[in-house]
Order: C-alpha cells, then sequence, then structure tokens
C-alpha cells in the first residue's frame, strides 16, 4: 500500500477572534447577562473561541429586529432580493477556503469533504435560491404568495454551514427575515457568515444569530413573534419542538433522524457498490442524518462484497481533518463520542461481529475507527437506531420482497439506495420504499434543486428544489 507524505492545509487562511459575539440587528454584541462557552477542535481538544450564550432577552432582540426588517425586505422586489443573494453566493465562494478550513477546526470532517463538498454546495444554495427570487408567482404556489414573516430556524453541527444555507437562503428568497441558533459544538461558520452577510450589505436585521446552547433554541421556537419554525436534529428534540409549536399557527418544518438501507443486490457491480457503502456510512464519519448505516447484501454476494468492503476499509486514512489526505476525520464531541461507543458496545453485547481495520487513532480529540458489525438482525439496536457515526450494521435478505421488507422495517423513512444493474428492478423497488430520497447505483448526492426530506419519524416537510420555497410562503 501507498505511503502518503502529510498533506496539511494551512490554518493561516482563517483568523479566529478568542470570542464572539450574538449577531442582532447587524452588529455583533455581547449578550445581555455576559454568558459565555467555549469551543474546541474535537481534533486536538484546543479551545478554538469563546462565544455568548444568547438567554431569553437576546433572542427577543433577535426576533424584534428581524420583525423590524421584514416589513421593507418583504416589500423588496424579488429581483433586489435575488442581488443580495448573489452577493452572499460570490462571497462565500471567494471565501471558500478560510471557510473550509474553518468549518474543518470546529467541526473535525476531512478537508477534503468540507472543501469539495460542503462549501461548493452552500454556495449553490445561495445561487439556487437567488435564482428563484423573482420567479415566486411562476413556482406554483399561485400568482402572488406571500412570505410568512419572521423564521426560527435551529440546525445541528454535523453540516454547521450547508444546513444554514438549506435553511437560511429559502427564506431570504421568499421574503422572510430569520433568526438562526447553529449547534453548541459549531458556532464559528454562523457567526463568519454573519459577517459575510455584512460584506454583502443585507440589510440588518434580515439574518440575526444567536448562539448557545439548547434552552436558547427551545426559547427561540416558542417565541410568540416567530411564524415558522424550521428544525434539523435528533428525533427527540425535533418532537418537543413539535409540542411547542402545535396549536400556535406557526408553520413547521422538521428534518430529523435517519436509519437508511443501502441495498446490493446479486447483480451489482461489486467494486461500485463497495464505494457506495464506504461513502454512504463513513463520509462526515457517519454524522449524516441520511447515511446509508444499515446494508442489506444479497446472500449470494455477501462473501466477496465482506472481502471487498474490508480491503477497502483498511485503505481508509483516519487523522487530522486538515491533511488532504484524510478521509475519517474527529467524532464532533466528548458526547457524540460516548454514545457510539456504547452503541457499538450494546452491539457487541447483543451477539453481532464487531470488525474494524488497523488504524493509528491520535491520542488527543476524539476519534472512532470505521467499525462494521455482521451478523446483525433486525431486533439488535444497533439495526434500529441510529448510531450517527462510522458504524455500519450489515444484514442479508434472499430476495427483494424481503429486502423491501427489511429496509421499511424502520420508525424512520429519510434516504435509501438500491445496487443492481437491472432499471427495472430498481425501480420496481424504489416504488416500494418508504423513504423520502432513493439513490440507485450512488450515495450520498445532493444538489440544490432536488428536494430532501422524510416520511415517518425522520420529519415533514422537504428542503431544497422548489418545494423548498413552499415551506417559507403563505
Ligand atoms: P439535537 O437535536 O439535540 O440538536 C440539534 C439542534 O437543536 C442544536 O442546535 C441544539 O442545540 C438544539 N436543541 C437542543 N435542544 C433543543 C430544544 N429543546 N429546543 C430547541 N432546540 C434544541 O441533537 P444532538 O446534537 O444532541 O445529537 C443527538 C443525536 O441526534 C445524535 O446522536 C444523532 O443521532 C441525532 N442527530 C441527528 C441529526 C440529523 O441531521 N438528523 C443532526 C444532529 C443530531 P445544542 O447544540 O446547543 O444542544
Amino acid at each position: 500500500m501507498f505511503e502518503y507524505a502529510p498533506a496539511p492545509e494551512s490554518r493561516s487562511v482563517v483568523e479566529i477572534a478568542s470570542s464572539y459575539g450574538l449577531f442582532i440587528d447587524g452588529s455583533f454584541d455581547g449578550g445581555k447577562d455576559g454568558d459565555v462557552f467555549k469551543t474546541v477542535n474535537p481534533a486536538t481538544e484546543e479551545v478554538l473561541a469563546e462565544v455568548a450564550s444568547a438567554g431569553p432577552e437576546d433572542v427577543d432582540r433577535a426576533v424584534a429586529a428581524a420583525r423590524r426588517a421584514f416589513g421593507t425586505w418583504s416589500a423588496l422586489p424579488g429581483a433586489e432580493r435575488a442581488k443580495y443573494l448573489f452577493r452572499i453566493a460570490r462571497i462565500i465562494q471567494e471565501r471558500s477556503r478560510e471557510l473550509a478550513v474553518l468549518e474543518s477546526l470546529d467541526n473535525g470532517k476531512p478537508i477534503r469533504e468540507s472543501r469539495d463538498v460542503d462549501l461548493p454546495l452552500v454556495a449553490a444554495h445561495f445561487f439556487y435560491y437567488a435564482g428563484w427570487a423573482d420567479k415566486l408567482g411562476h413556482a406554483g404556489f399561485g400568482p402572488d404568495p406571500r412570505p410568512l414573516g419572521v423564521a426560527a430556524q435551529v440546525i445541528p453541527w454535523n453540516f454547521p454551514l450547508l444546513m444554514l444555507a438549506w435553511k437560511v437562503a429559502p427564506a431570504l428568497a421568499t421574503g422572510n427575515t430569520v433568526v438562526l441558533k447553529p449547534a453548541e459544538t459549531t458556532p464559528l461558520s454562523a457567526l463568519f457568515f454573519a459577517d459575510v452577510c455584512r460584506q454583502a450589505e443585507l440589510p440588518a436585521g434580515v439574518v440575526n444569530i444567536v448562539t448557545g446552547a439548547g434552552d436558547t433554541g427551545a426559547y427561540l421556537v416558542a417565541h410568540p413573534d416567530v411564524d415558522k419554525v424550521a428544525f434539523t436534529g435528533s428525533t427527540e428534540v425535533g418532537r418537543e419542538i413539535a409540542r411547542t409549536v402545535s396549536g400556535t399557527g406557526k408553520r413547521l418544518t422538521l428534518e430529523l433522524g435517519g436509519k437508511a438501507a443501502n441495498i446490493v443486490f446479486d447483480d451489482a457491480p461489486i467494486d461500485q457498490a463497495v464505494e457506495g457503502i464506504v461513502n454512504g456510512i463513513f463520509f462526515n464519519q457517519g454524522h449524516v442524518c441520511c447515511a446509508g448505516s444499515r446494508l442489506l447484501v444479497q446472500e449470494s454476494v455477501f462473501e466477496p462484497l465482506m472481502d471487498s468492503l474490508k480491503r477497502r476499509m483498511a485503505t481508509l486514512r483516519v487523522g487530522d481533518p486538515l491533511d488532504k489526505n484524510t478521509d475519517v476525520g474527529a467524532i464532533n464531541s466528548a458526547a457524540q463520542l460516548t454514545r457510539i461507543r456504547e452503541l457499538s458496545e450494546i452491539g457487541s453485547a447483543e451477539g453481532a461481529e464487531r470488525w474494524s481495520p488497523d488504524c493509528q487513532l491520535p491520542d488527543r480529540g476524539f476519534w472512532f475507527a470505521p467499525t462494521i458489525f455482521t451478523g446483525v438482525t433486525q431486533a439488535h439496536r444497533i439495526a434500529r437506531e441510529e448510531i450517527f457515526g462510522p458504524v455500519l450494521s450489515v444484514l442479508t435478505f434472499r430476495t427483494p420482497d424481503e429486502a423491501v421488507a427489511k429496509a421499511n422495517n424502520t420508525p424512520y423513512g429519510l434516504s435509501a439506495g438500491i445496487w443492481s444493474e437491472k432499471g427495472s428492478r430498481i425501480l420496481a423497488v424504489a416504488d416500494q420504499l418508504r423513504a423520502g430520497v432513493v439513490w440507485a447505483n450512488t450515495f450520498n448526492k445532493f444538489d440544490p434543486a432536488s428536494p430532501f426530506g422524510g416520511y415517518k419519524e425522520s420529519g415533514y416537510g422537504r428542503e431544497g428544489g422548489r418545494h423548498g420555497l413552499e415551506a417559507y410562503l403563505a
């Protein structure tokens, strides 16, 4: 096998201040009660910065600023709003190297992914929705669709800037104003985005960023002057938010967890399928709501597929997220690492067979080696619960009907993958899968023009594409 020389991306392309305030009404301030929390680099446990924690009064100020800005922002012609969105998209492209390094430092994801996947998609979302801003009357929602008002947006830590783009771009294009709360462990790219908004001369109050923990999010979504709530995160918190919002008249979209089946039929090209399996579960350390975390393999190809998969996994490079050769970076937080460890231990205790390639994990930071479990049954917790880490549960099937039954045997319904040479089989199986997105002979492909969202406990509403506009229009 090859030995690679280290190829670290330069950290000096990003300047991280020692402390950050809240972004309210176009400027940064420290927050009313002066509370702060620290954000760390999960690969080293080094503190990156201190960040203000927004209390109720701060959230009130942010919502009030968004409300004031709504009048003028929503009254602008769509073509004028589009100009700001195009400007934001171009600034993101110009600053993409800086933002990619920042995202890898705060999140732990490999620079190869933040540089080649996250940042290009972030810019693409702003470009895409900029294009819609002056065509809303032709989007199929009536001749004069109206914005809802102030949108409260709460996002998770797995794709911090991309989730921000998924939420902010359609909201702004449709004439809404926003108050966004990033996750506690990854606040920095949202704060840099606030700076991008200033650079784009976006009117004050159109975008407000309140950093903090779960309480800040809970207060924001419950705020009486919010018209729309958009949340991505765990099913548990999603349920709590649904209860808070119910009966208030606020519009709600929830994008929650998943336990996607990646189904490999015996006629699939094995090497291509192996790449798709690896991408499906080890991309972003498996911190992906639509990760292909349940591999369903047709029994007759189980052994050759496992041999190839293990060979391929042995070539994955785990380590420094800023090294351009790294495939698998750091787990985002100590809490998430504990959860992955616990569920993996439960997998072994319940009788599944655990395997990881030999790999040297760094001494400091939060790390978990890519892992597969074979001999998994549908009753095992690792086949039912979202692990949200680089852990794959492998099950087998004999017939297409059995594959469909097993794939659908989950409380979730966000995504699925099918690997087969036969187009007719792909279409027939895809038709029966209860999943919002079904990939065929590929996995984890995203495009701003394509709607994304789930069934059942994976949430409701769609983000992306023309469908993504609907969630922000009356
Ligand atoms: P959460 O659902 O707790 O976090 C998502 C966002 O919601 C964060 O900004 C969080 O803030 C905020 N939040 C937390 N509690 C509340 C509340 N009561 N009201 C409003 N907002 C709130 O996910 P976790 O980070 O705790 O991850 C736990 C598990 O959830 C993971 O192991 C994974 O299985 C799943 N998950 C799924 C994601 C997905 O995309 N489907 C994304 C992230 C996690 P804060 O960060 O400060 O807690």
